[in-house]
């Protein structure tokens, strides 16, 4: 066998995107001309996605230019290994990294009205694997939404819940509107009584019935977590259920998707008793050094939500339900149209009508409009790399100063490529046009509020 036939069968990557690169590499003359190739295509990438683009993917926010700009800090060379606190830590010189770490630790609690809170993951899959380590044994029955209703790889078999070993039994959902069957849920889980009740998906469009759930599970010492990857923001905000009030014993999220700071995780719980098994299963089990220039971007993400978080979530909501109804109005299907579409910041169309999630995001991507193929009930396991829906979420647009006429506008350019069958390319040049008006992101200590 070639070389060339070894890597295709052994790698994961696209063989042919890897070869470029190699191509690229080869041609440079010297190490800075390798240097210069990366910056392009970084400068490519923000020329095209950060100017040209309408972003609409869900897990996607543009941080602050203060948030930006402590991500290139100095403190991101330090490392900080530990708790905070000079007896604490391995290294000495801390004093200052303390401080920084100190101040991200209260506002993650201030921000999300929780006793305590941690700074240090790196993703929030990690926090996931976090509550899997400290609340459960390997061998343990836990519950978690199946990925076609939007659960996450974290809490089912191929992630950190399978990697622990747990029993996974899925949550009973309504396939319409993505939310729990109650009343099924109170008949499935007496039988397997589940230690673990995760609940939170990647696809949410209505609040989850936590109280009752976690009364059901109660009865037999069961505890439920939220996941809070994608609404964890929209918790800050006060725009969304509050899972810590309504029985959750602890609350993770993505820093980097609605809360709109630096990519990397939250974890917050109030009981006491928990502080013990989760700092200890994220340092030392899962966190050494934990990126400092980060935890001062998180901690100035946190400030702005304070700030700026219950206007910036309440705008992205309205603007979710009025891209829905937009969609809606031309022909698009849109899941949960009978209870207002959605209460996150996320739409969900069925396009099955135009050809399944994977080439409509592709066409719509030629046309700078950028979207995700997305699992959606009735799709089967077979559907995953060509699944029936389209997430969209309306993160970044809000971010930048975009209100519910401007949803109209997005959807438009939506309706006519999927149902006028115009060329992406005719309706690229518009949205470029379109999108020059938009370019100052609001909410945040630099710009403020978006002008009226
Ligand atoms: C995005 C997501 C995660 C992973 O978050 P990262 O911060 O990317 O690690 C976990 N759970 C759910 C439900 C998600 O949507």
């Amino acid at each position: 066998m070639t070389e060339a036939v070894v890597s295709q069968l052994t790698e994961v990557h696209d063989t042919e995107i890897l070869t470029q690169a190699r191509a690229v590499l080869d041609a440079c003359r010297d190490g800075r001309a390798m240097q210069d190739a990366v910056v392009a295509a970084v400068r490519r990438n923000e020329q095209w996605r950060g100017e040209q683009c309408i972003n609409l993917l869900a897990p996607e926010a543009p941080t602050s230019p203060a948030v930006r700009a402590l991500l290139a800090s100095e403190v991101g060379t330090r490392a900080a290994e530990g708790h905070i606190g000079k007896v604490n830590r391995w290294f000495a010189g801390t004093k200052y990294i303390d401080e920084i770490e100190a101040l991200c630790v209260e506002l993650l609690k201030q921000a999300l009205r929780a006793r305590y809170a941690d700074h240090r993951l790196v993703a929030s899959m990690i926090g996931n694997l976090a509550v899997y380590t400290a609340l459960t044994e390997p061998g343990d029955v836990i519950m978690s939404i199946a990925q076609p209703f939007g659960g996450h790889s974290s809490n089912r078999w191929d992630g950190p819940a399978g990697v622990r070993g747990l029993k996974i039994v899925d949550v009973p959902m309504n396939p319409d509107e993505l939310v729990v069957d109650l009343d099924l849920f109170r008949k499935v889980a007496p039988l397997v009584r589940p230690k673990l009740v995760a609940v939170g998906a990647s696809m949410t469009l209505f609040p989850f019935p936590l109280r009752e759930m976690s009364e059901v599970i109660a009865e037999w010492g069961g505890k439920l977590y939220f996941d809070g990857a994608h609404q964890i923001g929209l918790i800050a905000g006060g725009q969304f259920q509050d899972p810590l009030r309504e029985g959750a014993v602890a609350l993770t999220g993505s820093a980097g998707k609605t809360f709109s700071g630096p990519q990397s995780g939250i974890i917050v719980w109030d009981d006491p008793a928990l502080t013990e098994p989760l700092t200890h299963a994220i340092f030392p089990v899962l966190a050494a050094t934990h990126q400092v220039n980060r935890v001062a971007a998180l901690a100035v993400s946190a400030a702005e939500m304070i700030e700026f978080g219950q206007a910036y979530m309440a705008q992205i909501v309205r603007n979710a339900q009025a891209l829905g109804a937009a969609l809606e109005r031309r022909g698009i299907r849109v899941l949960g149209a009978r209870k207002g579409y959605t209460r996150t910041h996320q739409v969900i169309a069925d396009v099955r009508a135009y050809g399944g999630g994977l080439d409509t995001a592709h066409l719509l991507a030629r046309a700078n409009l950028v979207t995700n193929k997305n699992l959606i009930p009735g799709d089967s396991a077979a559907d995953w790399d060509r699944p029936g829906g389209l997430r969209l979420g309306t993160i970044e647009v809000t971010r930048y100063g975009m209100r519910e006429p401007e949803m109209d506008v997005i959807a438009d350019f939506m309706g006519r490529i999927l149902v006028e069958g115009q060329s992406p390319a005719t309706v690229m040049e518009d949205v470029v046009d379109f999108r020059q008006g938009y370019q100052t992101l609001y909410y945040n200590f630099d710009h403020g509020l978006p002008p009226q």
